[in-house]
Order: structure tokens, then sequence, then C-alpha cells
């Protein structure tokens, strides 16, 4: 099989991730696209968000985008810190005989070499970035050229950026600003009716 992994923390999920994985699911025909969030982090502060709501926003995001996408609870049920390593050698041992595709944006597509153990999560999978934030296709062309010279299988999708973050909406919401057409019209209403981002002011 095919496989698409697309973690992130989802706090909350928004249409910048669902144009991410619409773009990847577009070029790589993939069986399965999963959407990870990652767990709660066990020095979670009052401000966190739990996985379970993040989760629970995910598979409405996921269920709004048609279906292809499944919101899956890995990261959140297992305690502490997620690494990617970690998951996809899980994911391997689950779906043996798979090639995974890691989805991601710019940002964490640069920053890959400072991953944990990235000498092993380096063969568990290509990995799958777009741009971002002001980085062009180009600067990542040049980077996934790098990363091939030293064995890291690296695709990038020439899309334009949609400028889009959580953070963004987090501050969105805090302000009492319309999140109308950043999130799916699900996780806006779930947001509203949890009063999430409200309050206390982010750390
Ligand atoms: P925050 O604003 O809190 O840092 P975020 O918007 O970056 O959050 P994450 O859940 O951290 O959201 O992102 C998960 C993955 O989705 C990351 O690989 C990130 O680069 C990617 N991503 C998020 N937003 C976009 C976007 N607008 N375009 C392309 N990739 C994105």
């Amino acid at each position: 099989m095919r496989i698409g992994f697309f973690g992130g923390t989802f706090n909350p999920p928004h249409n910048g991730h669902l144009r991410l994985a619409e773009v990847w699911r577009e070029r790589l025909a993939l069986d399965r696209f999963l959407m990870i969030p990652t767990g709660t982090s066990p020095h979670k502060t009052p401000a966190d968000v739990p996985g379970e709501t993040r989760l629970a926003m995910c598979r409405l995001a996921a269920r709004e985008a048609g279906g292809w996408l499944e919101a899956s609870d890995f990261e959140v049920r297992r305690e502490g810190r997620s690494y990617s390593v970690i998951t996809l050698s899980a994911l391997h041992e689950q779906y043996p005989d798979s090639d995974f595709y890691m989805i991601m944006g710019a940002d964490m597509f640069l920053s890959l070499e400072t991953w944990y153990d990235f000498e092993r999560l380096k063969t568990l999978a290509t990995f799958c970035a777009m741009p971002r934030d002001g980085v062009s296709a180009g600067e990542l062309e040049a980077y996934a050229t790098h990363l091939a010279a030293i064995g890291c299988p690296g695709m990038v999708a020439d899309v334009p950026p949609m400028d889009v973050s959580s953070s963004g909406i987090r501050e969105r919401v805090r302000k009492g600003l319309p999140i109308d057409g950043l999130v799916p019209t699900s996780v806006a209403r779930y947001i509203a009716e949890n009063r999430l981002y409200q309050s206390p002011p982010e750390r």
C-alpha cells in the first residue's frame, strides 16, 4: 500500500492543512491517508488543548474533506512526546510492505535534519513538502536535492502558498474575529460550541 502520514499539532486543523493534504492526494495516488495529531505533552499547561480535543477536530476536518483523509488516534493514545520516527516505525509494523509518504509544510521540511533520530527517520518515508510563509518551491527543491545526496528522499509540490496558520486562528478567536473560510465549517462550530481559544491568553 501507499500510505500518507500527515502529522501535526492541529490546534486547530485549518484549511491550509486540508489544502496541503489535497495537493499530495492528487499527486501520490495513496491507498490511505492518515492525519495524526500529536499526543498531549506530559508538561502541558492549562493553555494547552488536549489531544482528544484536537483529535475530535481532526475527525471533523477529515470528514468535511470528503472521507479520503482519516484522523488517527495513534499519537494521542500514547503518553508523552510524539516522535515521527517512532510513529513511522510502528506504522511500518502495522502495514508491512507499504511505502510511506510524510506530508509537511516548508517550515517542517527545512528542519528535517534536526528531527529526532534523522538517520533512521530518513529510511522510513518519502518527505513531501509545499511552499509556506515566504519559502519558495525553488528553495525547497534545493533542499530536497541536498537531502537526496544524504540518502533522504524528498518531493516538492510547486503550488501557491496558502497563508493560514493555527496560531493565527487562535489569535483571531481570542480577539473575537471571524474564522469563516479559514477552517472547515464543522471545526468552526466545534470551536465556538466548546469555547476554545478564548482564554486564558496564550503563553
Ligand atoms: P502553529 O501556527 O500553531 O505553529 P500550524 O498552522 O503550523 O500551527 P501544525 O499543526 O503545526 O499547524 O502543522 C502541521 C503541518 O502542516 C506542518 O507540517 C506544517 O508545516 C503544515 N502546514 C500548516 N499550515 C500550512 C499551510 N498554510 N500551508 C502549508 N503547510 C502548512
